[in-house]
């Protein structure tokens, strides 16, 4: 198992289990992430929701209604920078070309996601990286 050392970008987001609420950064590959999706009525694809779950008994708790469907992928592939750039730019293709959608929510989650996950796929931002991001946005 690896063990994933999150470098220091002043965040400490926490991905927890939508089910039992346990976190799971420290330990991507007992878990995965549910994306939850419908078609709409012009053939698009939307996400209504992104959700970190255990694997096993909480992902097989997290019931999908009857008029959705649902994929999923291991959330310790998106600590992979391949595998985390990949995921980011397809979302952005998928959107551009008007295949894929999200929902407010189901966006909101996915960021909090990339988010969290980014400082274990990123290397540590300089002094005056992180100076610069201050002044910027913050
Ligand atoms: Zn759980």
């Amino acid at each position: 198992m690896t063990n994933y050392k999150p470098n220091n970008f002043d965040n400490e987001t926490k991905i927890r289990c939508a089910c039992c609420g346990k976190i799971l950064n420290e330990r991507p590959g007992m878990a995965n992430v549910k994306m939850v999706y419908h078609f709409r009525e012009d053939g698009t694809k939307e996400y209504v929701s992104v959700t970190p779950v255990c694997k096993g008994i909480c992902d097989e708790r997290m019931q999908v209604s009857h008029d959705m469907y649902d994929g999923w992928f291991d959330l310790e592939d998106l600590y992979s920078p391949l595998i985390y750039m990949d995921k980011v730019l397809s979302i952005m293709s998928g959107m551009q070309r008007g295949t894929a959608r999200f929902t407010y929510d189901a966006m909101q989650a996915m960021k909090d996601l990339l988010y969290a996950t980014a400082p274990y796929v990123f290397r540590d931002a300089t002094d005056k990286e992180k100076a610069e991001y201050n002044r910027l946005f913050r």
